[in-house]
C-alpha cells in the first residue's frame, strides 16, 4: 500500500517467499515435506545453559539491564575474544544485541548516510543487502564464483572500491557456501584495505565454531592488527550453542562505533532479554566439548549429502569448510525437461520442481545473489537427509 515508506519499497520480495509459501500449502494438503531450507541446528540448547537461565529467573534477573549488555556478559565476551581469537578488547569495545541480526543492523544504522556503499561478496547471507537498503545505503555486490571458492579476492575488492565505499562485509565460514577464508587470504584483503584507510570492515563470524576437516578459523582483526580500529567483529551464540530462539548476538569493535550502536539500540529495543544474557554467559564460559561431538555429526551429514549430490548427474558441489549448508550447482539441470514436458530454465524453477515432485524444500541460489545453484541446510536428522537425497536423485533422474 501507499502508506509504506520509500525506503521499505527499495527492499525486493525475497525469491524464497514463493517457495516457502508453496511448501506451506503442500504441507497443509497433507504432503510429506522435508524442509532443508531453514538455517537452524536441529540440536537442543545444552542443559547447563538452560539451567543458567532458570537460575537467572529465580534470582530475579528479570529487569532492564545496561542497553548493550550486562557487565557479566561483556566480560565473558572479552574473554572469548581473548582466548579464541587473540583479540584484546575492553568492555567499552563490546556490544550485545538481540541476535547477530540486530548487532549488524545497529552497525549499518549508526554509520550509513544516503548513498554510502557497502561491498557485499556474493553469494551472501540474504539479509546484508536488505539491511543496507533499509538503513539508506547502497549494496554493491561482487560476484565471487566457484573458481575462487566463492570468496572475494584482493583484486575483485580493489575494483569494487569507490569514494563512497563505507563498509566491506565478510562472512566466514559463509552462509550459504560454507567457504572459509584462510589467514593468508584475509591478509591479502587487508593489504588492499590498508591503502584505503576510511573503509570499515564488518566480519560476520557467526559460524566460527562449526567447521570441518581441521579447517582453521581466522578473523581479519587478528590477522592484521593494523586493521583493528576499523573492524567490527560480529558473532553470536545462535548457531554454535543451538540458541536461535534466545536471541543473543554480539560484536567487538572500536569504542566510538560501539557507543553509537548503543544509541540506536536504546531507541529501538533497549537491552536484549536479561534471561537470555545470563544464559549466554553460561554458554561462553561453560564446557565446549559438546561442539566436537556435534561437529562430528554435522560432518557425517555433510559427507552424506555431498556424496549424494556429486553422484547425481547435473549436480556438483564444493566441499564446505564450515557452517551447515551445501551450495550446489544445478547448472547441469538447466535446460532439461520435466516429465510434464516443461523445461527447467533456472534455479528457481528447479527448486519449485523439487518441491512439487518430491516435497523437498531447498533455497534457489539466486536468493543469495548467484543463480544456477541451490542451498540446503544439513542441520536436519540423518534419516531425513538420507530420504531427501534419494528423492532429489530420483527427481533429477526423471528429467530428460
Ligand atoms: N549471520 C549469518 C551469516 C547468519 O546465517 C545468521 C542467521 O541465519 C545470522 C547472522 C543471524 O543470527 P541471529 O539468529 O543471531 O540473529
Amino acid at each position: 500500500p501507499d502508506s509504506l515508506s520509500q525506503r521499505l519499497k527499495t527492499v525486493k520480495p525475497s525469491p524464497t517467499i514463493a517457495i516457502t509459501r508453496l511448501a506451506a500449502e503442500l504441507r497443509r494438503n497433507g504432503k510429506d515435506i522435508i524442509a532443508l531450507s531453514q538455517g537452524e541446528p536441529d540440536f537442543d540448547t545444552p542443559d547447563h545453559i538452560k539451567a543458567a537461565a532458570k537460575k537467572a529467573i529465580d534470582n530475579g534477573e528479570t529487569k532492564y539491564t545496561d542497553v548493550d549488555g550486562t557487565p557479566d556478559l561483556k566480560r565473558a565476551i572479552v574473554q572469548k575474544f581473548k582466548n579464541e581469537n587473540d583479540l584484546d578488547y575492553e568492555l567499552s569495545n563490546v556490544s550485545v544485541g538481540t541476535g547477530g541480526k540486530q548487532v549488524i543492523f545497529n552497525a549499518f544504522s549508526a554509520t550509513l548516510d544516503t548513498g554510502d556503499e557497502v561491498i557485499i561478496p556474493a553469494p551472501y547471507w540474504v539479509s546484508y543487502p536488505d539491511m543496507v537498503l533499509l538503513t539508506g545505503g547502497v549494496p554493491v555486490t561482487v560476484a565471487c564464483g566457484e573458481n575462487t571458492g566463492f570468496k572475494l579476492t584482493a583484486s575483485a575488492l580493489e575494483k569494487a572500491i569507490t569514494e563512497r565505499t563505507k563498509w566491506l562485509v565478510l562472512n566466514s565460514p559463509s552462509n550459504p557456501t560454507g567457504s572459509g577464508y584462510s589467514s593468508s587470504e584475509l591478509k591479502d584483503i587487508a593489504a588492499v584495505l590498508l591503502r584505503h584507510p576510511s573503509i570499515l570492515v564488518l566480519t560476520d563470524d557467526m559460524y566460527e565454531h562449526i567447521r570441518y576437516d581441521g579447517w582453521e578459523f581466522a578473523t581479519i582483526a587478528a590477522v592484521e592488527p593494523r586493521m583493528r580500529e576499523r573492524v567490527l567483529t560480529c558473532n553470536g551464540v545462535s548457531k554454535a550453542f543451538a540458541m536461535t530462539g534466545w536471541r543473543i548476538g554480539y560484536a567487538g569493535g572500536p569504542a566510538d562505533l560501539i557507543k553509537a550502536m548503543a544509541t540506536i539500540q536504546s531507541q529501538s529495543t533497549t537491552n536484549s532479554s536479561s534471561i537470555s544474557q545470563a544464559a549466554a554467559v553460561a554458554a561462553l564460559t561453560g564446557p565446549m566439548d559438546f561442539l566436537t561431538e556435534r561437529n562430528a555429526v554435522f560432518q557425517e551429514r555433510r559427507d552424506l549429502c555431498l556424496n549424494a549430490f556429486n553422484s547425481t548427474p547435473g549436480l556438483s558441489c564444493r566441499r564446505p569448510d564450515g557452517a551447515f549448508y551445501l551450495f550446489s550447482s544445478c547448472a547441469g539441470i538447466i535446460g532439461r525437461r520435466q516429465p510434464n514436458g516443461e523445461t527447467i530454465e533456472n534455479d528457481v524453477q528447479f527448486a519449485t520442481y523439487l518441491l512439487e515432485s518430491t516435497g523437498v524444500a531447498v533455497v534457489p541460489g539466486s536468493a543469495f545473489g548467484l543463480g544456477d545453484y541451490f542451498r540446503i541446510s544439513f542441520a536436519s536428522s540423518t534419516e531425513r537427509l538420507r530420504a531427501a537425497c534419494s528423492r532429489i536423485g530420483e527427481a533429477c533422474g526423471a528429467l530428460e
